[in-house]
């Protein structure tokens, strides 16, 4: 499993939980969508109804369970979590919403993989707090409205772009999460390494921020790595050079690069001249599956801003060949 990887497997997600902020106030980073929440929340409060329908956006890891948890807590109701995959038909989704009590959030996480029936029924449910259950088959077949308390729905996506635009629509309040600042993560860090009881030092939070990719899941398992290597080679104290020779032993480097994302740097540089190149011929190169080429490590390299698409074939910035430690071919520099 990659050490570098957004998203978690149900036992990273367990380890998780001690981690999880509580509180709008408690949770770092995310000011405008923080801001915009409470006033959301408030409101709700004020009028003593359910809030409107929350949609959260953004890439694995930033915090939309966690948002979902803390919307729940500060109204003070249940919450429920269940995810698109698993609500394959509409009948899923009705003994969903049929269960809930009045005023409970429900967490709706991956909405962009649910299926059509269903979002259409859902449709319904978020506007009118009803839903039409269909019994029977073909021209014998009956649909039966059934009144839903009011809830509010917590959907959250990485694919934002996949959402039908009457479902996207049905929600009063979007919040897009961003990949987190340096500090904001040093900070997540900071308070994470009180919570397991970790001796870390300024520079060695600086040193894990730095090298988690904006995104406060990697940034807190980094942080139980670095602390394992200081349990058994550094008397437990996390400082910068610990850190440092820790996250080296993992091979996360300085921009949280991963050995795979680090050979196709490489190879676009070493063996392609910095390209273009396609990416059929990358992937060949490195010896890895196109897929994996392009959903697991471009999206990274592109972000930061050392590997671009170009119709013509990938390309190296000049800010991978300085990552690299190369010279760059003199068309580069030009
Ligand atoms: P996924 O889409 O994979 O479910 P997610 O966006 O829901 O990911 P979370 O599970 O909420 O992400 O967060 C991952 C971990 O990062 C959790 O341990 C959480 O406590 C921590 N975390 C996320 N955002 C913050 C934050 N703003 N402050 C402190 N900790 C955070």
């Amino acid at each position: 499993e990659r050490l570098v990887a957004g998203e978690a497997d149900a036992l990273e997600r367990a380890a998780e939980a001690a981690l999880r902020p509580r509180s709008l106030a408690d949770f770092v980073g995310q000011e405008r969508v923080r801001e915009q929440l409470a006033v959301v929340l408030d409101a709700a409060r004020a009028r003593e109804r359910a809030p409107d329908h929350v949609l959260l956006c953004g890439p694995p890891g930033l915090g939309k369970t966690t948002l979902a948890m803390i919307i729940a807590a500060e109204l003070g109701q249940p919450l429920r979590i269940t995810s698109g995959p698993a609500i394959q038909h509409a009948g899923d989704l009705a003994a969903l919403l049929s269960g809930l009590a009045e005023g409970e959030v429900l967490f709706l996480d991956e909405i962009h993989r649910m299926a059509r029936p269903a979002e259409e029924m859902l449709y319904m449910a978020m506007e009118d707090f009803r839903v039409d259950v269909v019994v029977g088959k073909g021209p014998g077949a009956t649909a039966i409205p059934l009144e839903l308390p009011p809830f509010t729905l917590v959907g959250a996506t990485t694919r934002a772009g996949l959402l039908p635009g009457p479902l996207r629509d049905r929600f009063g309040f979007t919040g897009h999460l961003d990949l987190y600042a340096p500090d904001d993560l040093r900070r997540i860090i900071v308070r994470s390494a009180g919570l397991l009881d970790v001796d870390l030092r300024a520079d060695g939070a600086r040193e894990i921020a730095g090298r988690s990719r904006g995104t406060p899941r990697i940034a807190n398992r980094l942080l139980r790595r670095v602390r394992d290597y200081a349990e058994v080679r550094a008397k437990r104290v996390v400082t910068g050079p610990v850190a440092r020779a820790a996250l080296e032993v993992y091979e996360v480097d300085a921009l949280g690069l991963d050995r795979l994302d680090r050979s196709v740097l490489d190879a676009l540089c070493r063996l392609f001249a910095g390209g273009p190149v396609g990416l059929s011929t990358l992937a060949v190169a490195v010896g890895e599956e196109t897929e994996t080429v392009e959903e697991v490590a471009e999206p990274f390299l592109v972000r930061s801003g050392l590997l671009a698409r170009t119709p013509r074939g990938r390309v190296a910035t000049p800010a991978a060949w300085a990552h690299l430690g190369l010279a760059p071919p003199r068309s580069v520099v030009a």
